[in-house]
């Protein structure tokens, strides 16, 4: 199987599609007939153009309404094919796309469907084109694969082939087994997409809301799996329409097309001895803020209140290392560092550790994915730490969690500056961290964490900020010790687009650090003065009434502006930060067996938010 993707993807001219295609690595296209038609120029000049970016087409499509037509509806549906034979034969490519119809007067029965494609087949054939047929889940009388597969194989015609299409499998929730039973050279050409689970019409769920593998809730790999045991060799090409693709730069979405491609051959049988399997995540090594200098005092204070001791100064930057139980900090404030990062962004996330078992084995399923890799050499470092750069501009590291401790060994100076503080280290882990992207970047970022990592994945759900919605989702490992959520919104004033227009971009707008003793945490917060969002005095009669919660607990929560939530499996506290120069916070967790984010006081904590803004 090789990697292919369709034009209709992409936002743009056919030109600028073309040219983002090929730059992001694709030897192979599928020409949407719309891209074609609307063309400035003649059908010849768009072969010239498609080839000269190194690109081969594989199919012209969707042909439409074909087949169940009688009388005039049906020479007219054959004239039509012609024509199309002409245009594929200018565009170099032998395979023409038909999905099943939806006109009013087409007719079922899979005897006739199979005579009117034994007939196209001899009019391919003649030309030495071949036809390969669709059911789209939407179809009038063919809806499921296993119909369009008994139409092509009555059609008994060595051009005439089937099309498998992921979206209008799983949308249909048809089952993936009788895929095995159909011989892999009889498939012409499969169509690759994902998608949110969501309940909607067909038609409407897949013109909007299809995505690249790895970025949806689809079981793409059993999928693989099935169709890896037919033998099929051809194209596996990415057929997504989706209202943000439509809208964002091309070159991104064909590089992040050309990811989930290389995602999708890492499932097959053939790449499993060369190809790591997705990583296992076991938490959060460490964070590196970049902060400007009147910013430092803050997030020292912040640390130390909470706990976190200052253990060591970087050899040759400005640059401190911080430290609670295993949860540790990198505050860097180098003027150097500050042109490239500080300036463009202000204070906050530059840089993340991940733990994973073996480094290694990450970087390569990394470069085989073609995720951006960032070597130490690159960014002049002391450290030997390799990660990747995120479409938002933060390193995430991957970091063996034999030899975690090295690379602070090998960059920082040790010292114990504070030993003599007496805050408890109350902090026991990094709780979880939460992302604010723009769309486009909210499904890049998914797209290179769920290709990476063995990683599960949240429905999307809604947050209902007073100035929009915010639409909120959760990447999680097995054991919750990495939870990344992700935020994106189209509303201009929401606390998520704020953060993004104030940090110039896609970036971590929180992180929440886990306590198991959340009211000394507050009160050390409120010791040290940092400031914590004021939590309207409405929530708290409202939250002892629906748990029960004592006077005296609930007394103490409404003091220390506490949220809390319930779950089957026990209590949620949750405590917010002043956002540091209006951009990133920090948000103190305590569990009690709860397994959330906090998910119901997520409204809140926006309108909470807006009022201190
Ligand atoms: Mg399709
Ligand atoms: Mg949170």
């Amino acid at each position: 199987m090789y990697p292919s993707i369709a034009t209709v993807c992409l936002s743009g001219t056919l030109r600028e599609k073309v040219s983002a295609i090929s730059q992001a690595g694709f030897k192979h296209i599928e020409i949407f007939e719309n891209d074609l038609v609307s063309f400035d120029g003649s059908i010849k000049e768009a072969a010239s153009m498609i080839r000269d970016f190194g690109l081969q087409v594989v199919t012209l499509q969707p042909f439409r309404d074909f087949e169940g037509l009688q009388g005039k509806d049906r020479q007219l549906a054959f004239d039509r094919a012609k024509l199309k034979f002409d245009q594929m034969h200018e565009l170099d490519t032998d395979l023409l796309m038909v999905c099943s119809s939806t006109h009013p007067r087409a007719q079922g029965g899979i005897a006739q469907l199979a005579d009117d494609f034994n007939e196209l087949g001899e009019l391919a054939a003649a030309r030495n084109m071949r036809v390969a047929y669709e059911a789209l889940a939407w179809g009038s009388h063919i809806h499921d694969y296993r119909d369009s597969w008994e139409v092509v194989r009555q059609a008994n015609h060595s051009a005439v082939g089937l099309v498998l299409d992921t979206f209008h499998i799983f949308s249909r929730g048809t089952e993936l087994h009788a895929i095995s039973n159909i011989p892999g050279d009889r498939i012409f050409l499969v169509q690759t997409a994902d998608a949110p689970s969501l309940s909607m019409d067909h038609l409407s769920w897949s013109r909007h809301y299809r995505c690249f593998p790895g970025q949806g809730e689809l079981t793409i790999n059993a999928f693989m799996q099935a169709l890896a045991s037919t033998g099929y060799k051809g194209p596996l090409s990415h057929e997504i329409f989706n209202d943000i693709f439509r809208r964002s730069e091309p070159l991104q979405t064909a590089q992040d097309g050309y990811r989930s491609s290389q995602f999708l051959m890492s499932m097959l049988p053939e790449h499993k001895n060369d190809v790591p399997e997705p990583t296992h995540l076991s938490g959060f090594d460490f964070i590196e803020i970049a902060t400007q200098s009147k910013h430092l005092s803050r997030l020292q204070a912040l640390l130390q209140a909470v706990g976190f001791r200052r253990v060591g100064t970087h050899r040759n930057m400005q640059a401190e290392h911080w430290q609670c139980n295993d949860v540790q900090f990198v505050l860097n404030s180098d003027p150097h560092f500050a042109d490239q990062f500080l300036e463009k962004r202000g204070t906050g996330v530059v840089a993340l550790g991940l733990k994973v078992d073996s480094t290694y084995a990450t970087t390569k399923r990394a470069n085989f994915i073609g995720m951006p890799v960032v070597e130490p050499e690159q960014v002049n470092a002391l450290h030997n730490m390799v990660g990747m750069q995120n479409v938002d501009g933060t390193v995430w590291y991957w970091v063996d969690t034999s030899t975690s401790q090295h690379a602070f060994d090998s960059a920082f100076n040790k010292q114990d500056e504070n030993a003599d503080s007496h805050n408890p280290s109350i902090i026991t882990q990094i709780d979880h961290i939460s992302l604010s992207q723009s769309y486009p970047d909210f499904l890049s970022t998914l797209l290179s964490f769920r290709s990476l990592f063995e990683l599960n994945i949240s429905p999307a759900f809604d947050v209902f900020d007073p100035q929009g919605l915010i639409q909120s989702q959760v990447i999680y490992n097995s054991d919750s010790s990495f939870q990344l959520a992700f935020n994106a919104s189209d509303a201009k004033s929401t606390t998520s687009a704020q953060f993004i227009q104030r940090a110039k971009g896609s970036g971590v707008q929180h992180l929440a650090l886990r306590t198991d003793d959340i009211f000394t945490c507050a009160q050390s917060l409120v010791d040290a003065g940092v400031a914590c969002i004021r939590i309207p005095e409405n929530y708290y009669p409202d939250l002892q009434a629906r748990f029960g919660l004592e006077s005296s607990v609930c007394h103490k929560l409404k003091r220390y502006n506490i949220l809390y939530d319930e779950d089957d499996k026990g209590g949620f506290y949750q405590l917010y930060t002043q956002p540091i120069d209006g951009r990133f916070y920090f948000e103190f967790v305590q569990r009690q067996g709860y397994t959330g984010l906090g998910a119901a006081n997520a409204w809140l904590r926006a309108a909470a938010q807006q009022i201190s803004n």
